[in-house]
């Protein structure tokens, strides 16, 4: 894989590389997806470019083109065919980017006996649990 439009400090171009571990869901030439490490609800998922680019319109067009059919397969092996989730991207601190390379969220919203998600209430998730989910994502994939 070409490393030419990833920056050494970042943590997200970190994971691409394979510097940082993550829970890769899926990837293409130019898209990487994984489980969010401090998810708001079971399954959030982030899709992101192979480029670094803080904002959504510094990414080049053939960069964005593989994203939302990765994020499309993605949200199904999720399983949210059957589902309601937020397909969220944000850009800035002002609009609460944290991590200053393009991502988009995968937020799975919680079933009726769960109730709606208030805020942002991101938990840190237990590693085994991520590992077990991300195994039975991958087998839907
Ligand atoms: P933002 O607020 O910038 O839109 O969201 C950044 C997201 O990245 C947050 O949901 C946060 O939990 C996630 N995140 C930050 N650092 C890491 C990391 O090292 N690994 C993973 N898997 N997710 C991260
Ligand atoms: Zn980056």
């Amino acid at each position: 894989m070409a490393n030419e439009h990833l920056i050494d400090d970042c943590i997200f171009c970190k994971i691409i590389r394979g510097e940082i571990p993550s829970h890769k869901i899926a990837e293409t030439d130019k898209a990487y997806s994984f489980l969010d490490i401090n998810p708001i609800s079971e399954g959030h998922a982030l899709v992101i470019p192979k480029y670094h680019g803080e904002f959504f319109h510094q990414v080049p067009d053939d960069y964005l083109a593989d994203i939302l059919p990765l994020a499309r397969k993605v949200a199904l092996a999720i399983g949210l065919d059957e589902g309601q989730y937020n397909l969220l991207q944000n850009n800035g601190p002002m609009a609460h980017q944290v991590v200053p390379h393009v991502h988009f969220h995968i937020i799975p919203k919680p079933n009726k006996e769960e109730g709606l998600i208030v805020g942002w209430p991101m938990k840190e998730a237990n590693q085994d649990n991520l590992k077990q989910l991300l195994g039975k994502i991958k087998e839907k994939l």
